[in-house]
């Protein structure tokens, strides 16, 4: 047996899954929540689904203080209901880690340097490393002697070439303060436009893909042979694509505009566009399957909201189309992607001259799995492909130990 553990730590969370690799079967998948809740929510609840011919799931509540209690709780309940760690016990531990900034361009075994280098990049994702240290730390505790790997999201993106990442602004500024596109959700974009190859039975070094990851957070990514050319989220994850609670593209001049004339400051802005806008901000609801629903019950402001959502996904296909010089195939994967057939046809609608068609049948079939949703004669496949981020993040560990 060889597993790897995969852990994905947020400020407050942990989820896990222990993958066994050699059928990449997963054993346990579950997740913590509310670490360091204190007062009268002092509880976590920590709830473990064990996949398999029989499937169950346990939930249960504990006051969880740290993320290193938070293992603890995680391997009590594999010592109750399984799997047992005597004959299952990781090989590695991999970790999902928001931003590698310039210096991690791979999965990456950690050491005191790395851990260092991560806490280094804190000053880029504020809100994600620190918390993916934690994670590290405490594995590292409940899983000494074995190697622990961080697997970057902005790895996949360290192939854009200059022009895509460089911002135009004063350069000696943008050096020192380490100011470029990085992109996110590489992890994903490089798991689905490779599954795309493997689908479509085509060599990957031949493909042009544009990916849609529209999940809570979306981005767009254009992979060219394998390697990712252009992605729309930037410096940080604010960037691009219209998302859940998060503005997308903006002229910068807003910024100042709403400063001087509504006093707001860089706080207020921060969280203006990053937990009351995009979908929450225009219509009142951050899930796209109350958008959709709203907007067809006639809510004008649900309406708008889907349609500037489709509008700015359709830029970005336009824009990727021709910075690839063409493309074979369009895939839409994560929440939204996978299971809102509204957003797959709006998005992609009136794009037939480009040679680019979505089949309404295939569309709606409610077929889950990996499908093709263009017609067969349609010159660009368009596909739906279900990411799986933590079975990449256990495959590329697997490369490194
Ligand atoms: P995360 O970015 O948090 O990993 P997911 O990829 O799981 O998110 O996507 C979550 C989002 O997917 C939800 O906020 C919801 O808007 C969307 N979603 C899930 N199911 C549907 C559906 N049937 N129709 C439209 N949107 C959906």
């Amino acid at each position: 047996m060889s597993t790897v553990l995969v852990i994905n730590s947020g400020s407050s969370s942990l989820k896990y899954q222990l993958i066994e690799m050699t059928n990449e079967s997963v054993l346990a998948n579950g997740l913590i929540e509310r670490i360091g809740a204190g007062g009268d929510t002092g509880s976590s609840k920590h709830t473990v689904t064990l996949p398999g011919s029989e499937a169950r799931s346990f939930t249960s509540e504990h006051p969880v203080a740290d993320h290193t209690e938070a293992f603890k709780v995680m391997l009590a309940a594999f010592d109750k209901h399984g799997p047992s760690m005597a004959e299952n016990h990781p090989v590695a531990v991999g970790h999902r880690v928001v931003h590698g900034g310039k210096r991690f361009f791979g999965p990456t075994v950690v050491t005191d340097l790395v851990k260092i280098n991560i806490e280094d990049l804190a000053e880029l994702a504020p809100l994600h490393n620190p918390a993916n240290l934690d994670g590290i730390n405490a594995a590292q505790v409940a899983f000494p002697g074995i190697p622990h790997v961080a697997v970057f999201d902005t790895a996949f993106h360290a192939t854009l070439p200059p022009a895509a990442y460089t911002y135009a602004i004063d350069a000696g500024l943008a050096d020192k303060y380490r100011v470029r596109r990085y992109g996110f959700h590489g992890t994903s974009h490089k798991f689905v436009s490779e599954a795309a190859a493997e689908y479509l039975e085509r060599p990957l070094g031949e493909l042009k893909t544009i990916v849609l990851h529209l999940g809570n957070g979306a981005s767009a990514c254009a992979v060219d042979g394998g390697v990712s050319v252009d992605t729309s989220m930037g410096l940080t994850p604010l960037e691009g694509l219209v998302m859940g609670t998060r503005s997308g593209d903006l002229d910068p001049a807003i910024l100042f505009h709403l400063n001087r004339k509504a006093g707001l400051g860089f706080a207020e802005l921060d969280e203006l566009l990053n937990r009351k806008s995009g979908l929450l901000g225009l219509s009142g609801h951050g899930d796209m399957r109350d958008v959709v629903t709203a907007a067809g019950e006639g809510d004008a402001d649900a309406q708008l909201a889907l349609d500037v959502y489709l509008h700015r996904i359709k830029h970005y296909v336009g824009a990727y189309a021709a910075g690839l010089g063409g493309v074979d195939a369009i895939v839409f994967t994560a929440g939204v992607g996978e299971n809102s057939d509204v957003v797959r046809s709006g998005a992609l609608a009136g794009l037939e001259a480009f040679g680019i068609a979505v089949d309404p049948e295939r569309n709606t079939s409610g077929h889950r799995g990996r499908r093709r949703i263009s017609p067969d004669e349609s010159p660009v496949a368009v596909l739906v492909i279900p990411t799986n981020e933590e079975l990449e993040i256990a495959r590329q560990c697997l490369t490194v130990i």
